[in-house]
């Protein structure tokens, strides 16, 4: 017959949904045998390698394999060069900052472990089971998958679990019932085309809240936390600094050993390490953090401000001190009590009219706190102005000690110091005429009689005062417990 002559028949039509079924065949014709043949499966198993789990309906994830892949191959020829450029020199440059995917990014295994409930996490769907593999014989021809319509019918029914979780698929297993490829196809379609229109549906509403303003593995995080029942919701963003982004939060069910406060606040400290490279020196310098520093990378640097800020208002919470109360610490998210009502946080001292006798009482009540702080705590608050300091029941509360240092830190006295001046500043541009200036503010908290009578020579005998500390530590190998002479007993580290 000749090739080139008209088709005798011209019934052949191919539509989208014969050829998509053709692929499902063949898929499921590769499941059957790898079953067949364990030790391929065994070898095939890893997360993105596997047939089964490469799932191409998603461009996003595509791309985002790909993309790692090509980082891959950027780092891996970066190392080369590299290499080639060091050679046996003694000296040798370093790329590291070129890398594509951060030896802290892709060190992911530490990361893992820490959330209580990996190892099962009840929202995970669970692998399709499939029917028993009855009817499949191994060999050459007689392979039954591809065209045995039980089987395959039964599969299909079995795949309709891995469709979005809000669409009903009834108990199609139980049932034992089959599908055809084209209905299963046809399913399938409406299956995604649903999940596509209920995303876009949520998309407007999600992105004013928590969910643009943290990175995706913080996301997961958060989404662990109201999963667990640990939180109800988050409900929106209170406010996004420059080191960190804080949620309001519902709280959820109490643990056995947890009371969760009704209303939380969420501080997420930022990833990115810009912003606290100037603030090295509140940590590097605490002894508390002093071996941990110098070997750590920038990720667990952030997550030691989150960790130093639970600390210190544990502290403050032991003293007495209105701050919030310490929920719970994940990496670098903590979770604490939140200071406010009906998700409208209390107002910074800065934004709050008082009256002249809430000034005065908020003045002498902030007074006997930094004193609190200071001999009960052992800490210096470091960052207090009227933009850490909430009112809210008549009471001020302080808030964001991350950065909060034991008074003899060797800038310990100078943190003091610009606390007072700011505390002192605040009250006597509004009003309060018993205000002690910053000087004799600084004396009342820390008990030492510094008798300078301007701020310069102040300022001398406060560094004076820490150089002197400083050299206790070189000579003695440890730090004078506390700089007052008169007498009280030693505070000692928690
Ligand atoms: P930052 O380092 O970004 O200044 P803060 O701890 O000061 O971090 O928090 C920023 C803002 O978030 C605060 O000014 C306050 O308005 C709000 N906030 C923080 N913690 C709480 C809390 N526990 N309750 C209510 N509001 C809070
Ligand atoms: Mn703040």
């Amino acid at each position: 017959q000749c090739p080139w002559g008209a088709p005798s028949t011209t019934s052949i039509s191919c539509s989208l949904a014969d050829v998509m079924s053709e692929q499902l065949a063949k898929e499921l014709q590769l499941e059957e045998e790898n079953a067949a043949f364990p030790e391929v499966v065994a070898a095939a198993e890893g997360p993105f390698i596997t047939g089964e789990n490469i799932d191409t309906s998603s461009d996003l994830m595509l791309a985002q394999m790909l993309q790692m892949e090509f980082d891959r191959e950027y780092d891996a020829q970066l190392r080369r060069e590299e290499k080639k450029i060091n050679g046996d020199s003694k000296v040798s440059i370093s790329f590291e900052n070129y890398r594509k995917v951060h030896p802290y990014d892709s060190d992911s295994s530490e990361d893992e472990v820490d959330w209580q409930d990996t190892r099962h996490d009840p929202y995970r769907a669970d692998k399709p089971t499939t029917t028993p593999r009855r009817g499949f014989i191994g060999k050459g021809k007689d392979i039954t998958t591809k065209h045995d319509e039980v089987v395959c019918g039964r599969k299909n029914t079995a795949r309709m679990e891995n469709f979005a979780p809000e669409f009903q698929v009834g108990d199609g297993i139980g049932m034992d019932l089959k599908l055809s490829n084209q209905v299963f196809n046809a399913l399938k379609q409406h299956a995604y085309s649903e999940e596509r229109r209920s995303a876009r549906l949520h998309e407007k509403k999600e992105h004013s809240t928590a969910e643009k303003a943290v990175d995706p593995k913080t996301r997961l995080l958060l989404y662990k936390m109201v999963n667990s029942g640990m939180l109800e919701t988050i409900t929106g963003c209170i406010s996004t600094g420059k080191e960190s982004v804080v949620f309001h939060a519902y709280g959820g069910n109490a643990t056995e050993d947890k009371v969760i406060p009704p209303e939380c606040a969420i501080k997420v400290f930022k990833t990115t390490l810009n912003e606290f490279k100037n603030r090295d020196k509140y940590i590097k310098d605490d002894y508390r953090f002093k071996d941990r520093f110098s070997k750590l990378n920038p990720r667990k640097i952030i997550r030691m401000w989150a960790e130093k800020e639970m600390h210190n208002l544990t502290r403050m919470q032991n003293a007495g001190i209105p701050c919030p109360q310490v929920v719970i610490l994940k990496k670098h998210v903590l979770v604490m009590s939140f200071i406010g009502q009906d998700q409208v946080p209390a107002p910074k001292l800065k934004d709050v009219t008082l009256s002249s006798e809430d000034m005065k009482k908020a003045y002498y009540q902030i007074l006997s706190m930094m004193q609190q702080l200071y001999r009960e705590c052992n800490l210096v608050h470091a960052d207090l102005s009227e933009y850490n300091m909430l009112w809210h029941d008549g009471k001020v509360w302080l808030i964001d000690v991350s950065q909060s240092v034991e008074p003899t830190h060797p800038h310990g006295l100078e943190f003091l110091f610009r606390d007072c001046r700011n505390v002192s500043q605040f009250f006597q541009k509004g009003g309060v005429a018993e205000a002690l200036n910053e000087r004799e503010l600084f004396n009342a908290v820390s008990g030492l009689n510094i008798t300078a009578d301007n701020e310069v020579d102040f300022q001398a005998e406060i560094e004076a005062l820490e150089k002197m500390n400083e050299d206790h530590v070189q000579n003695h190998g440890k730090k004078l417990s506390t700089f007052s002479s008169d007498g009280d007993p030693p505070i000692y580290d928690e």
